[in-house]
């Protein structure tokens, strides 16, 4: 199949009792047994569930992934990933990465006897430099939230391969229609699902993707026994999102170079973000290993706090809200939101500024979209 049949169909068979197109919501705790070990293949929703299974498939088969293990949240998702490591292992990842998952590295990874390092993946040499003996996984973010840095994946691998690490990459941000991971070279690709994948800001949930039969093993033991699991009905609301994944995108992409271009050519912005423009710094890499440059976009106004403040408590169309990656646009202020705990001289040191804005770009008409900012930015 086609990657925009398979988003459609993959892991979707009609129900075998009813036919009903759609999979059914299995809102069930447990399954009773035939006979003493004769199941029909699920025994407990914590371990398996008909509904989950389905969007398990669906989402292992639109990454080119053999395996797919959701989970109850992305957080939930990232943290069942590092289950893999064991007390004294050392971690190079990304500098950039989103603010939740740095806080549970460096607030509650780092007590159980982890160790982080920080490095701007998007410098090859910065993550060689970074290796240690006791280094077991180099995980990346690309692009990165909020700053829209784009990571070399290919390079990436191939460090992983020569120093013998785990490579894992969080793409939620590029979503399986305009990078693939797994293609590249990564062993594990971890999404949360809250954001593009289901769509319209309708729920919670993360997944793990590998092509590795030991990892997927692995994390099915670590989702079993921990059970961060997602409700069938989250499950089933996913997989509903997920049928218009591929023309999502390309409406969150089309208007999201739209606006970056705009906010690119405003006398009050000082910087835009979008690996989608040529004045990107990684801008060719972005364009040689992804398919499109999706919906988010970070920049500076050259006002800084006051402008950035004015600008998100007058915006009418977009919604001033945490998330990202459904049909409504929305706008973030990074420093006091989504990236409120990262201390401040640690922001600063990322580049995360003050005055950063990040924006999640829907697809509402541009017309409206770019008329809001507009009178916006008259505030600023
Ligand atoms: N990874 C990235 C890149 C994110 O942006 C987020 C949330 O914003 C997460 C992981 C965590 O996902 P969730 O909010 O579903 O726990």
């Amino acid at each position: 199949m086609k990657f925009r049949t398979k988003v459609v169909h993959a892991g979707i068979r009609p129900d075998p009792t009813t036919g009903a197109i759609i999979p059914p919501i299995y809102e069930t705790s447990t399954y009773v047994l035939e006979a003493v070990g004769k199941d029909k293949g699920f025994d407990y929703t914590r371990s398996t569930n008909p509904t989950r299974q389905v969007l398990e498939e669906n989402l292992a088969a639109i990454e080119n992934g053999a395996h797919g293990i959701c989970f109850s949240s992305g957080m939930a998702a990232v943290d069942s990933m590092t289950k893999l490591l064991s007390a004294g292992d050392h971690v190079v990842t990304s500098d950039d990465v989103y603010g939740g998952v740095s806080r549970h590295f460096n607030k509650v990874l780092t007590r159980y006897g982890l160790t982080f390092t920080y490095v701007d993946t998007s410098d090859p040499d910065a993550v060689r430099q970074a290796i240690r003996p006791e280094t077991k996984l180099l995980w990346v973010e690309t692009p990165t939230n909020p700053l829209l840095k784009i990571t070399d994946l290919v390079a990436m691998a191939e460090i992983a391969k020569a120093n013998d690490l785990l490579f894992g990459v969080d793409s939620t941000f590029a979503t399986p229609v305009f990078l693939r991971p797994l293609e590249l070279g990564a062993d594990i690709v971890v999404h949360s699902t809250t954001k593009y994948l289901s769509g319209h800001n309708q729920l919670i949930g993360g997944v793990v993707l590998t092509n590795r039969q030991d990892i997927n093993d692995q994390m099915k033991f670590i989702q079993k026994t921990i059970g961060a699991v997602p409700s069938p009905f989250d499950c089933w609301l996913a997989l509903l999102g997920l049928k218009t994944l591929d023309l999502r995108m390309r409406a969150h992409s089309a208007n999201a170079q739209v606006v970056a271009e705009y906010l690119e050519g405003h006398a009050k912005v000082e910087r835009v973000a979008y690996p989608g423009l040529p004045s990107h710094p990684q801008h060719a890499i972005a364009k040689e290993q992804m398919s499109g440059f999706s919906g988010m976009i970070s920049f500076e106004l050259k006002g800084g706090i006051p402008a950035g403040t004015a600008v998100m408590n007058n915006v009418e169309l977009c919604a001033l809200a945490e998330s990202l990656g459904a049909v409504e646009t929305m706008i973030t202020h990074p420093a006091t939101m989504t990236h409120a705990e990262v201390p401040p001289e640690d922001r600063r040191a990322r580049g995360l500024s003050d005055g950063l804005v990040r924006l999640s770009v829907g697809i509402e008409d541009i017309d409206d979209i770019i008329a809001d900012l507009d009178q916006a930015l008259a505030t600023a």
